[in-house]
């Protein structure tokens, strides 16, 4: 069933077929070539980070980050409860205990302050999820790393195109992950990247990326035959994948002004219904320079948002929640530990709501529909 509209509409530049094309003619159907390192040059010019990888998705990379920081069961690593699945399962994965922290109530994000009476000497790893592409305060974050010599690990699934301090997020860790996936800024369907940034970890990064084995040297001429050298698995899209995502990449101004657009002119329209105390509106620090990934509000119960989303949905408009609390979770209570209650997280988990935010939203008075009838209903 069409619904008028959607929540989510995945956008395509008109490029992506003719690059595939190009993939196609070229023979070289399997990852690592022409298309893959151009997509890993962009990624690094944005970043600054001497090496990117693509991967499949960011879940993959997120995989190769728990390996790469050599995570062994019973070690701990200290992440935020309010995220997506995998931000957490990757390292458990490892064997590793998700010690889980509160979020701060303005960014949602983790809560720089509760970090450091969670650290034992098992901690391994700190793994900050940047949400709406809204960037956790990374100077606190990274002091407290060095502090305690643990490794950061940045989620920044959401964050392409987003700074901290003029700096791009995904630069700040030993390693970060961004996805591709479809509800992403920049998308191929499903896909991710690592950015490595500690340079240490570039040929554990490649082997491990490659099943295990040294072929990346191989193929460079380093060695004359390849082997299994390490832990490893397949993390490697295919140039079909990188040739889709190119095409997108080189539309990501575009995207990002488009999106922020969007983004702003939600939040000119609730700002009165914020003053009435009828919801809060995202809350974007001014060091921080956002991507537009999402647009959210919060209101004041889960009554409230139960109510709110079943009436839009009856315009046929698209509008979801997320996330249930991981440390609340079956396989969260089964894995980690929380050192106390989490009251932000649950509050944020029952009364988030996410708006449509996708470019072409601008268009045909979508938007306009979409706010005229959240306002009806919240007004
Ligand atoms: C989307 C997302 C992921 C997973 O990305 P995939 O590319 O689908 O694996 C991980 N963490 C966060 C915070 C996300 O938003």
């Amino acid at each position: 069933m069409s619904i008028r509209i959607p929540f989510n509409k995945p956008y395509m530049t008109g490029k992506e077929l003719y690059y595939i094309a190009n993939a196609h003619a070229s023979r070289h159907l399997s990852g690592d070539g022409d298309f893959t390192r151009a997509c890993n040059k962009w990624l690094q010019k944005l970043s600054g980070s001497p090496t990117v990888l693509l991967t499949h998705s960011c879940t993959a990379a997120l995989e190769m980050s728990a390996l790469l920081c050599d995570i062994k069961p019973g070690d701990e690593v200290i992440v935020p409860s309010f995220t997506f699945v995998t931000t957490v399962s990757s390292f458990v994965m490892r064997g590793a205990v998700p010690v889980f922290v509160e979020i701060r109530p303005d960014t949602l994000n983790m809560d720089e302050k509760q970090i450091e009476e969670n650290i034992t000497e098992k901690t391994k790893a700190i793994v900050p999820v940047h949400y709406a592409g809204v960037g956790c305060e990374m100077d606190t974050i990274m002091r407290i790393a060095k502090d305690h010599g643990l490794r950061v690990v940045e989620d920044n699934a959401q964050g392409v195109m987003s700074s901290y301090k003029g700096k791009p997020l995904g630069s700040f860790g030993d390693l970060a992950a961004v996805s591709f996936h479809e509800t992403k800024n920049i998308i191929s369907g499903e896909g991710g990247a690592i950015y490595i940034n500690d340079t240490s970890l570039k040929e554990k990064a490649e082997i491990i990326r490659e099943k295990g084995t040294n072929r990346a040297r191989f193929f460079r001429g380093q060695v004359d035959k390849y082997t299994w050298e390490d832990l490893g698995s397949s993390y490697l899209p295919s140039e079909i994948l990188a040739a889709f995502l190119y095409a997108q990449m080189e539309e990501a101004d575009k995207i990002t002004n488009t999106r922020l657009a969007i983004w702003d002119r939600y939040h000119q329209a609730f700002e009165d219904l914020e003053k009435k105390g009828k919801l809060r509106r995202p809350i974007v620090p001014k060091e921080c320079q956002h991507n537009a990934h999402m647009y959210y509000l919060l209101l004041n119960s889960l009554e409230e948002r139960t109510e709110f989303i079943a009436k839009m949905r009856e315009k046929e408009i698209g509008c979801v929640f997320h996330y249930l609390p991981l440390h609340d979770s079956p396989a969260g209570k089964k894995f980690g530990r929380y050192a106390k209650e989490l009251p932000v997280t649950k509050k944020v988990s029952d009364t988030l709501v996410r708006l449509p935010l996708w470019v072409g939203l601008e268009k045909d008075g979508n938007q306009d529909y979409v706010i005229e009838n959240a306002l009806k209903i919240l007004g």
